[in-house]
């Protein structure tokens, strides 16, 4: 061990009070001290904090802090205060005589660390008085926020690129829990950290256990009998919009579990109220939007349960991480659904970014859906999203502890597939069923008309959801929200055609209920093709093939950014 870090495990041990560093700190706070910039993806509660709290201590000069959040930074300045660290902050709700204050000491050279927000930061009066002062370092927390591959962007954190050019001799460390590659690739663009080293933990929770299932009927029901069985423990919940969140809320507390509502839409002493309420807390369930979590550090949270999928992976990381800070075991639950993930995409494509943002975005939506969805080992296929190699299954999540049969479901996939094109996108699922099954009362000579009507007698009604839920899943239908009143038309073209020649097998898992091997009047399914063979086109069909050809072609001209 290096002088500089011996200084540094002192005071870790003198100042906070822990034996041992943990993971990649060492590493990174030589780094630092050494007076080199880095970059590092420490995981939620790994700590991060110190990487930059401590060679602020040891290095001359003031180490700066750039924080998103307000909360975030009052926490931090409070511990480190409390620790006898010579600590402070400068954001919009420091009064005058605090701030003269501050900044008579910075000036005095008494202090050691200080926390500002990026906009507070990059204000010319600001810089100035900075730029005059000696500086240990300039610490980005939260690096992951410049970037808009991320989960969190804060169009704030773009202008943190000037420092590289306002502090040429100050090393500057950014950190951040969650960055695929592509985001620690952006993130060392926009804070021009090129050639600087980047150190990068190990993705692994092993103290959590994940599940997910896809969602049948209200949210909220599933979300209180999961809590029922998990009372006495304290956890999170979050819901995809404010009213999502009250609602939830309210049928907890219908239940009897003690929960509270939290969103940005709140009276902001209400907010910190109910913080408070659930820090202290034994027994607590908050219901969250994401407007909830950043810095939130209860060691004791038990299961975090997604009411509504995240918006990633990297989001999913982030949040179902807030669970088992302890390192004692706890859980990760997600509801999600094929509506759920219609409304992400439409999202995004409303969303005024360049075209090659949303493809990025598009595409994490779709890992998410596709690790979620999944048959094979969640923990395995988040941490190889984050680029780590050779990772073993996990061993206790759902899908390890009960690998999924699946039944080869391409003949039926070809049945719905034909039917959408056939009735052109204008129906929504429940009316495609029927279709399939025959049974639309009164169908218009049109649909009677049609081929498909009535070609998937042989499955029953929920064999059909899953079904099409599985090719919403796969990218090979797609559903337009629509307003509440969603349509579902073809997706991907290729895959469509794949699968229309039989290339491409359609897997659909055991476990959903109701489709295999029974038939509607109980007989077992009759499997007319089966293996690899291709099906053969009928007449009929080459029409759709060509018709696929056009689509995509229009497809392509008509808009830069795929579908999904
Ligand atoms: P994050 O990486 O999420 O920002 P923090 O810096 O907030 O994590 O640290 C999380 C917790 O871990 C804190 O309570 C902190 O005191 C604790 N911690 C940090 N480093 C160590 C260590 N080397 N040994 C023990 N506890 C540590
Ligand atoms: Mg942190
Ligand atoms: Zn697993």
């Amino acid at each position: 061990m290096t002088p500089a870090l011996d200084e540094a495990r002192e005071v870790l041990r003198r100042t906070f009070g822990h034996a041992e560093f943990r993971g990649l700190q060492a590493e990174v706070i030589s780094e630092v001290l050494a007076g080199r910039s880095a970059l590092a993806v420490l995981p939620t509660g790994g700590g991060k904090s110190l990487c930059y709290q401590i060679p602020s201590m040891i290095r001359p000069g003031l180490g700066l802090v750039v924080s998103p959040l307000i909360a975030l930074m009052s926490d931090q300045v409070a511990g480190l205060v409390q620790s006898g660290v010579a600590a402070a902050k400068l954001d919009s709700n420091v009064d005058l005589n605090t701030r003269s204050e501050t900044w008579r000491r910075i000036e005095a050279g008494e202090l050691d660390l200080l926390y500002v927000s990026p906009e507070g930061l990059m204000q010319p009066s600001m810089l100035d008085r900075l730029q005059r002062t000696p500086l240990a370092l300039v610490a980005i927390d939260e690096a992951h926020c410049v970037s808009q591959w991320g989960h969190d962007f804060r169009p704030e954190y773009r202008m943190l690129g000037r420092l590289a050019e306002l502090f040429p001799d100050t090393p500057r460390l950014a950190v951040t829990a969650t960055a695929d590659s592509r985001t620690r690739e952006d993130i060392r663009n926009e804070l021009r950290l090129a050639g600087t080293k980047e150190f990068v933990a190990s993705f692994a929770r092993p103290e959590l256990s994940l599940f997910a299932e896809r969602k049948r009927g209200a949210a909220g029901k599933r979300v209180a009998e999961l809590i029922a069985a998990r009372r006495g423990r304290s956890g999170i919940v979050y819901a995809g919009s404010r009213d999502g969140t009250e609602r939830i809320a309210q049928d907890l507390a219908a239940a009897g579990v003690p929960a509270l509502a939290y969103h940005a839409g709140l009276d902001k002493n209400l907010r910190e109220k109910r913080l408070e309420d659930f820090l202290d807390a034994d027994e607590a369930v908050m219901v969250a939007t994401i407007a909830f979590g950043m810095g939130v550090d209860k060691p004791d949270v038990r299961y975090v349960i997604h009411a509504d999928p995240p918006a990633s992976i990297e989001a999913y990381w982030q949040e179902v991480g807030r669970a088992g800070r302890d390192g004692e075991p706890a859980e990760g639950i997600t509801l999600y659904s094929a509506a759920d993930m219609a409304w992400a995409m439409k999202r995004i494509q409303s969303r005024e970014v360049d075209d090659t943002v949303k493809q990025v975005q598009v595409r994490k939506v779709r890992q998410l859906y596709a690790m979620l969805d999944g048959m094979s080992c969640r923990a395995a296929g988040v941490r190889r999203y984050f680029g780590e190699e050779k990772v073993r299954p996990c061993g206790q999540c759902d899908l390890c502890l009960a690998p999924p049969e699946s039944v080869d479901a391409t003949e039926a996939a070809q049945k719905a597939l034909s039917a959408v094109h056939r009735m052109g996108g204008r129906f929504g699922r429940g009316r495609l069923v029927d279709h399939l099954l025959g049974k639309t009362k009164e169908p218009s000579s049109f649909e009677a008309g049609l081929t498909t009507f009535g070609i998937g007698r042989e499955f029953s009604p929920t064999g059909w959801r899953d079904l099409i839920d599985q090719l919403l899943f796969e990218g090979l239908l797609r559903e337009d929200p629509n307003d509440g009143r969603p349509l579902i038309g073809l997706g991907d073209a290729d895959g469509v055609r794949a699968v229309y020649r039989g290339e491409r097998r359609v897997a659909l898992r055991k476990a959903l209920e109701g489709f295999d091997a029974t038939t509607r009047s109980g007989r077992p399914r009759k499997r007319t093709r089966t293996g690899d063979a291709a099906p053969e086109l009928s007449p009929h069909d080459q029409p759709l093939l060509e018709a696929l050809s056009n689509w995509r072609r229009g497809e392509a001209r008509r808009q830069s950014v795929p579908p999904y």
